[in-house]
């Protein structure tokens, strides 16, 4: 089967709006299965229309390895995401992003490989100098995307690498410090627009060739990803993650433009301006600077000393009592946090919530933009559970309201509600905006111990007057809770 290229220029067109449609759906809860829904259609086209398409096909004959390749990857894929537990998402989308910036740099050396392929080096003898020009000129800019692209490939192949380390817990969560880091950035990246220079004008300069300065390009942009995701500190990490997935669509974007293919180049644009606007989104979530991100000195923006000594006792209740202060509360806000998702404790507590609500309370629940290790995370895991939309509230929609709120429950949430990001200038988190969960009546924190959070820092919501702990697995806590309040 060959598409011609009108039928496949129509089918990219039509991905594409597939595409917009798939981000417009994503921007809310009710419509997001929607946009995936469209995303992945959009996305069959477009593998069908360019495996199928006149580029492919015209003395193509390695079309059937590549059909084997999808098969082959789309297993894996799917036996993968199915087996990848909820908690480990966050992994599982720094390592695919690292997949777009190695794609990226192997097609970007590909390209310009077959571009100096003497079988394929157009002969000059016979044309007028201005053909001559123009061919020169299209070469330029070819060199040019190629070596931005594997620029910017590299780069997100090893941040994306480091990111997916320290999200698992295989690279220290701390930022790494170290003497002249700006200075370090600054130098290497003139090196390598010196590099660019050299190897867009065919140059060889102390036996090093283009393709010499090509490697030694990639290798110091695979070390500037390393250095600058390992500066960034473990509070700060959800904004990595999502420049990361800008970092991605440029990454396509620019393999779009090296295989001259119209749609990935519409696509990686998409993925890079919608992850750029969610960095934007979670920088103002966490009070920081977006310049300071892009620039890599993001660690530097929050305060690294040690958070300041903590007064006060904590208190602990067993199931009974916490039950008796649910009894009488008549309002009740949620705080879910990365400790929910752990216990998978969100079905027992929709339970819980829909008790509470027949027992004539007011229940809602406050998310935090950065709760959980995703974007988005609680949110997902209160849609799995059935959670209504209308009882889901933003931090900023709710947090007027907990003064006048009777009970907080905490459920396997920390750095969210920790006061020590508004009034501790030395904490590690100071200045990220945060749920004021300690001005309501009473808190329960449930967790099963007093370890940190993400941030390493500990939390002194736990040591007011008016918290109480309800140490144990969050799931088991609140089906025990749950067994009370039915009793
Ligand atoms: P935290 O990581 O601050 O705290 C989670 C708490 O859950 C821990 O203190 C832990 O305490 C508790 N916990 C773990 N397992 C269980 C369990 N089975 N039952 C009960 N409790 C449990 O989570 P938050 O959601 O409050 O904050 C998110 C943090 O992650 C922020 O620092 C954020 O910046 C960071 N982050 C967020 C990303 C995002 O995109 N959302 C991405 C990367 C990082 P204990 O061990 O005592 O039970």
């Amino acid at each position: 089967m060959e598409l011609t290229i009108g039928v496949q220029t129509a089918a990219y067109v039509f991905a594409s709006i597939l595409f917009i449609l798939s981000l417009g759906g994503l921007s809310s809860q009710e419509s997001a299965m929607r946009g995936v829904k469209y995303g992945i259609v959009g996305m069959l086209i477009a593998v069908i229309a360019t495996v199928f398409g006149p580029n492919m096909v015209a003395g193509m004959t390695g079309q059937g390895y590549i059909i084997v390749a999808i098969v082959i990857a789309s297993t894996i894929g799917i036996m993968l995401a199915r087996k990848v537990e909820m908690t480990s998402m966050p992994q599982l989308v720094a390592i695919l992003h690292s997949f777009v910036g190695l794609a990226a740099v192997l097609v970007g050396y590909g390209s310009y490989l077959s571009s100096i392929d003497p079988s394929n080096v157009i002969d000059l003898t016979g044309l007028d100098a201005e053909k001559i020009a123009e061919i020169g000129t299209e070469h330029t800019i070819h060199v040019v995307e190629v070596f931005i692209g594997i620029f910017i490939g590299a780069i997100t192949f090893t941040g994306s690498i480091v990111a997916w380390g320290k999200l698992d817990g295989k690279i220290m969560s701390k930022p790494l410090n170290y003497p002249g880091k700006h200075a370090i950035n600054v130098l290497l990246l003139i090196i390598c627009v010196v590099l660019g220079v050299l190897f867009a004008g065919g140059l060889s300069v102390d036996g090093i060739d283009p393709m010499m300065a090509l490697y030694i390009m990639t290798t110091i942009a695979g070390f500037i990803g390393i250095i600058m995701v390992m500066a960034i500190g473990g509070a700060d990490m959800p904004v990595v993650v999502s420049m990361l997935n800008s970092y991605s669509g440029w990454a396509a974007s620019a393999a779009g433009f090296m295989l001259g293919n119209d749609l990935l180049i519409v696509t990686g644009a998409l993925v890079g301006s919608s992850g750029a606007i969610l960095s934007i989104i979670m920088c103002e979530a966490m009070n920081r600077s977006f310049i300071s991100v892009i620039l890599g000195g993001f660690g530097e923006a929050a305060p690294s000393g040690e958070a300041a000594e903590i007064e006060g006792e904590v208190t602990a209740l067993d199931h009974a009592a916490v039950v008796d202060l649910i009894k009488d509360a008549k309002t009740v806000v949620i705080v879910p946090g990365y400790g929910m998702a752990v216990a998978k404790a969100q079905y027992p507590v929709y339970e819980m919530v829909q008790d509470l609500k027949d027992m004539g309370k007011t229940v809602k629940f406050a998310i935090h933009p950065v709760a959980g290790r995703l974007p988005g995370h609680m949110n997902v895991l209160l849609a799995e559970a059935n959670v209504p939309y209308d009882i889901v509230f933003e931090m900023d929609e709710i947090n007027d309201e907990l003064p006048d709120t009777d009970l907080v429950i905490v459920i396997g949430a920390n750095d969210v509600v920790n006061p020590g990001a508004q009034d501790d200038p030395a904490s590690p988190i100071y200045g990220m905006p945060v749920i004021e969960a300690w001005k309501a009546g009473t808190v329960v924190v449930m967790k099963r111990s007093m370890a940190v959070g993400y941030a390493g820092v500990q939390n002194p919501l736990f040591f007011k007057d008016n918290t109480e702990m309800l140490y144990g697995d969050a799931k088991d806590s609140v089906s025990k809770l749950l067994t009370h309040l039915k009793g």
